[in-house]
């Protein structure tokens, strides 16, 4: 089988290339899926590169995400022929993922594609739609009162499908970017104002300014999110989703005591089959199919050592779709 391998030479460099791979090297698991299609998130860029920490064998096969039809199963939940999808779970990082015509798993880490989805749809959305709906769910778990709702990082995989779901349920988003030639991108996923990312680079000066946000989808983190927490409005909440931006969060406790204002904490790898499902079912309703289809970028295998160097220069618009079979 065609697999994209990541290597690690003696000097201890990484280097990733399209090679024959035997299906006899898949890994351990109960379910083998002939994958049709895979995705780029930021994490496959750093599993595709150095691993980020996150690689902890090789040779390794990155890809976070799949999509395809179920060949051989010892799990009576799912049977030949099924269309499955999975997303996190580690794989792609501890164990090897979805950049290869076929994969092996855990039954309990699939879920069945959802009704309306095709593969290609689904790893359309992958772990960065996929996220994006977690948000929006924790968002409206807490009760979302008022707009606009921000989305930062509003050009990359998470932010694309934040805007689109945002948009669809009939919000008035505003969009951060720092690729102002995005715009006319943005706007057509549905953001109504586009912020620009310069506007909330600056470190917190005050710890509390003008209310404006109703809630926030943050792929960002870092200074920009500790600015957010500032510019929200009273008792409004912040999703936690990425740190495209820096890990670290310079900000005050003044808005959660003097505003109410709430930080989510998401984590879409270890989510529990039940909200798996839920999020899929929903993202399959409310998500604009014309939508998500202007957020592709078509690649195949041999497209990915040089996107997965992209992704981590925040240089990828949307959401990359990768043609497997
Ligand atoms: P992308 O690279 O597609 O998007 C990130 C976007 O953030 C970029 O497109 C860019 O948007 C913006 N950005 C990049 N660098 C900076 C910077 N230095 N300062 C401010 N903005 C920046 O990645 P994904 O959408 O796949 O992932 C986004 C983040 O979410 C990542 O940190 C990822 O690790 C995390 N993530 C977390 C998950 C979870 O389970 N919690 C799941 C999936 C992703 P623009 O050009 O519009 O400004």
């Amino acid at each position: 089988m065609r697999a994209l391998l990541v290597e690690k030479g003696e000097d201890g460099k990484t280097s990733a290339s399209v090679t024959e791979v035997a299906e006899a090297d898949l890994p351990e698991g109960d379910v083998t899926v002939a994958v049709e299609y895979s995705t780029l998130n930021y994490k496959d860029g750093l599993c595709i590169g150095s691993g980020g920490g996150l690689v902890r064998n090789y040779p390794h096969v990155p890809g976070i995400d799949f999509a395809g039809t179920v060949e051989t199963s010892d799990d009576e939940r799912y049977k030949p022929g099924d269309k499955v999808v999975l997303t996190g779970w580690r794989v792609g990082e501890v164990q090897w993922g979805g950049y290869a015509e076929k994969a092996r798993v855990r039954a309990d880490w699939l879920v069945p594609l959802p009704d309306g989805l095709t593969t290609r749809q689904a790893m359309a959305v992958g772990t960065a739609g996929f996220t994006a709906m977690l948000a929006i769910q924790a968002l409206e778990d807490q009760g979302l009162k008022a707009d606009p709702i921000l989305v930062t990082g509003a050009a990359g995989g998470v932010g694309s499908v934040a805007v689109a779901l945002l948009a669809a349920l009939g919000h008035e988003v505003a969009a951060v970017t720092g690729r102002p030639e995005q715009e006319e991108y943005l706007r057509g996923l549905g953001a109504s104002r586009i912020v620009p990312r310069a506007d909330l680079a600056e470190t917190v000066k005050r710890p509390l300014e003008t209310e404006e946000w109703g809630g926030c989808v943050d792929a960002v983190g870092g200074a920009m999110l500790a600015r957010i927490l500032g510019q929200m409005r009273y008792g409004a909440s912040v999703a936690a989703v990425g740190l495209a931006g820096g890990p670290g969060l310079p900000a005050t406790v003044i808005p959660f005591l003097l505003r109410g204002v709430n930080l989510l904490g998401i984590d879409s790898v270890m989510q529990p089959y039940e909200n798996r499902l839920r999020a899929w079912t929903r993202l399959a309703e409310i998500l604009p199919m014309d939508k998500l289809e202007a957020m592709i970028q078509p690649a195949t295998l041999d497209d990915l050592p040089e996107l997965g160097a992209a992704i981590l220069q925040g240089q990828v618009k949307g959401r990359v779709v990768v043609d497997i079979a």
